[in-house]
């Protein structure tokens, strides 16, 4: 497939572990997605607008024939799929599918910016990411993933949490 997509999906409201599942499942069975490595699931406190349940959090890694555009589109079908409803920024959601890096691109448009602006100040989609791309170079600062880990202000408690 012709690029490589890493993505932060997470989630606070609902059978969480549910949601992330099946957001995985939406993704592998679209005929032009291919689902790669997947970190484990941590358990992390609201960031941004914090009166608000715990999220869980993954990353994973995604091989698509799809432009950028079009599996953003996918992207926000999936979350509306999955009972996604905006009524605040920041506000609890069953599911939030954020494009974190599009191959070693930089992109702005006006509806999708990557890297995503906050990925390097979150701890919540670093650590996951650290788990399946630690090497991987952010195109904008030139830092690697575990890098960028190590230099977190976020000091957030992000629990890995165990599935057994
Ligand atoms: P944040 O982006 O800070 O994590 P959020 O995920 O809660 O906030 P959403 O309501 O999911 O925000 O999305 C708001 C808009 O962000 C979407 O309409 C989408 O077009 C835009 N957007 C811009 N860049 C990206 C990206 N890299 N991944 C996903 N959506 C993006
Ligand atoms: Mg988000
Ligand atoms: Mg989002």
């Amino acid at each position: 497939m012709k690029h490589l997509a890493y993505l932060s999906i997470g989630g606070n409201m609902g059978d969480r572990l549910a949601y992330l599942k099946a957001a995985l499942e939406a993704l592998d069975h679209h005929p032009d997605c291919r689902l790669g490595l997947v970190s484990p699931i941590y358990e992390t406190p609201a960031w941004g607008k914090t009166d608000q349940a715990d999220f869980l959090n993954l990353a994973c890694q995604v091989e698509t024939d799809l432009s950028a555009q079009d599996f953003l589109a996918l992207c926000q079908k999936i979350e509306l799929d999955l009972d996604r409803v905006r009524i605040e920024k920041w506000g609890q959601r069953t599911i939030d599918l954020d494009i974190i890096f599009w191959d070693e691109e930089k992109i702005q448009e006006e509806n999708l910016i990557v890297p995503h602006p906050y990925a390097h100040e979150r701890a919540f989609v670093l650590l996951p990411l650290a788990d399946i791309a630690a090497d991987y170079r952010h195109p904008s600062f030139g830092q690697r993933v575990e890098e960028l880990v190590s230099n977190l202000g976020d000091t957030s408690d992000i629990k890995k949490i165990s599935l057994d």
